[in-house]
């Protein structure tokens, strides 16, 4: 038996077979190219789908399930996006437009959701029945799994937690409210952090990585801060705070076992890691009296899409 994973992104649609363990057998993108609409975007993903069979040398009649990951709000339900902006989307019925060309169960969801999925089932986060997955990138995703089960919210709308306010009447964020959880703690906002520090302090070793690496990134930082530059590891203190200061608020309000980290700055590794898990062990408010909550780095990279989309009809 195999399933059919697909992650739509602003930029690219990722598409790949997945075992019922969850190995990925084959996988390609195309461009989304959302401006041509949903149905095309969707005829040429059910394409690749049929091409990938052929590749990988398996009958299309074993694909038992065709999961599909959205950059957005996607009600599971109904099998249709609600809204997602970055490509177009808005109360679309993906589900009933996939089923035109395959006669499986399609099932939909947040892409967040799908990654926090597929490291529960096969990555990271495996043995594991309560989770919080957050992906650190262009902005803070999430994805909920108590009992084993992803919490989506009524119209599948919640699990949210980029959106939490951190700092009463701090930065504007991109919802429209001020003071999110993103606009400190997604890698945009460290970029954003490390210029400012930059702008601040014109003899600290950021510009010579800034330079070096051409731009600044969300490892630069980091890097200079492990070159012994005390105002990089300022900045870098700093943003494991704001990282902290949501996990530990999700702590209290979920204990669940563990967070999964992914997303471009989970790759920092160590340098983010233990001092993560030092203020959760410090702060969390049940600490002392249960385990502590772990937070782990994602294992799955950039194919938990795909993996966790296909997890969601496995
Ligand atoms: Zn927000």
């Amino acid at each position: 038996m195999y399933f059919a994973g697909i992650d739509i992104g602003g930029m690219s649609i990722k598409i790949g077979l997945v075992s019922s363990e969850g190995k990925l057998i084959v996988s390609r993108a195309i461009p989304t190219n959302h401006d041509l609409g949903y149905e095309d975007m969707i005829r040429r993903s059910s394409e690749l789908i049929s091409e990938l069979c052929k590749e990988a040398n398996i009958s299309t009649s074993k694909i038992k399930g065709i999961g599909v990951g959205i950059p957005g709000t996607a009600d599971s339900s109904t099998g249709i996006a609600t809204s997602a902006v970055n490509i177009g989307w808005k109360n679309t019925p993906v589900s009933e437009e996939f089923s035109k060309y395959f006669d499986v169960p399609i099932i939909i969801s947040n892409d967040a959701n799908c990654a926090a999925l597929g490291e529960q089932k096969f990555g990271s986060g495996a043995g594991y029945q309560n989770l919080i997955f957050i992906t650190l990138g262009t902005g803070v995703g999430s994805g909920i799994i108590i009992d084993g089960k992803l919490v989506e919210g009524v119209s599948c709308a919640g699990a949210e937690s980029g959106h939490m306010v951190i700092q009463v009447d701090g930065e504007l964020c991109n919802c429209g409210r001020c003071g999110c959880w993103e606009c400190y703690a997604s890698a945009t906002a460290l970029i954003k952090q490390t210029k400012a520090a930059m702008q601040a302090n014109p003899y600290s070793k950021l510009h010579a990585v800034g330079r070096k690496y051409g731009k600044v990134t969300g490892r630069t930082a980091f890097l200079a801060a492990q070159d012994g530059d005390d105002v990089a590891q300022s900045v870098v203190d700093k943003y494991i705070k704001y990282i902290a200061t949501g996990l530990i608020n999700l702590a209290n309000i979920i204990h669940p076992e563990a967070f999964i980290i992914g997303g471009g700055i989970s790759h920092e590794g160590d340098y983010l890691m233990k001092p993560l898990q030092q203020f959760m062990d410090n702060n969390f408010f049940a600490s002392g009296m249960y385990p502590t909550v772990k937070t782990i780095c994602a294992t799955l990279g950039n194919n938990a899409g795909i993996i966790g989309a296909a997890a969601l009809v496995m």
